[in-house]
């Protein structure tokens, strides 16, 4: 039997990150791909995550047609490698991936239904969101403009959901429970189509 992708979405701020390192500990029969991206590497991330490559190197990858799908972000590129995917879904193995919106629309359109599970990651109104950034840091207006302009785009994708796991401020540990009973339905194969809320 093929295996399953499972997409991460959610605005940037959502915590999906966080989420996904949780279950790297909890779930290891999941398995992890790494994508590609231009960015610059930050102290925190290890090329367990991402290949990092020139904008060479991305653009003859996106020439050679190696992947999935790619999409420009914040003025960097990401890509999600087919020889990352396709291998994995033969094998028959649940694959987890956590990506931005452009992302997930391409590969909505070209993994088949049976074989896709969305879960999006809430954590709040726009408002909620500018709060919590502008706790952390200023931030110059322009700035904040692009990343509104971004949750609305992101927030568009909810409804294309299979689960929606609710993040908001304060209830992380709630968020992570929800997301890994989730995700260990979705590995039992109970393909459930209601989320029950741990109290
Ligand atoms: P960061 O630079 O913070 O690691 O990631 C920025 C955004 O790129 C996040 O929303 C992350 O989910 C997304 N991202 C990470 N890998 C991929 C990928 O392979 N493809 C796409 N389209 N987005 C990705």
């Amino acid at each position: 039997m093929r295996g399953k992708l499972i997409l991460v979405v959610g605005p940037s701020g959502s915590g999906k990150g966080t989420l996904i390192n949780l279950v790297k500990k909890l779930l290891p029969e999941l398995a992890f791909p790494k994508s590609s991206t231009t960015r610059a590497k930050r102290g925190h991330d290890s090329d367990k995550n991402y290949n990092f490559l020139t904008r060479g190197e991305f653009q003859a990858a996106i020439d050679a047609e190696k992947f999935l799908e790619w999409a420009e972000y914040g003025g960097n590129y990401y890509g999600t490698p087919l020889s990352e995917i396709e291998p994995n879904l033969a094998d028959g193995r649940i694959i987890l991936k956590e990506l931005e919106v452009q992302g997930a629309r391409q590969i909505k359109e070209k993994i088949p239904k049976k074989e896709l599970v969305i879960i999006f990651v809430h954590a709040g109104t726009w408002k909620e969101m500018e709060a919590r950034i502008k706790k952390r840091a200023d931030m110059p207006d322009v700035e904040l403009a692009k990343r509104r302009e971004r949750y609305d785009d992101e927030i568009g994708f909810m409804s294309d959901a299979d689960y929606v796991i609710e993040n908001p401020d304060g209830k992380a540990e709630r968020a992570k429970k929800n997301f890994e009973k989730t995700l260990r339905a979705i590995l039992a194969n109970g393909y459930f189509f209601f989320l029950f809320p741990v109290p």
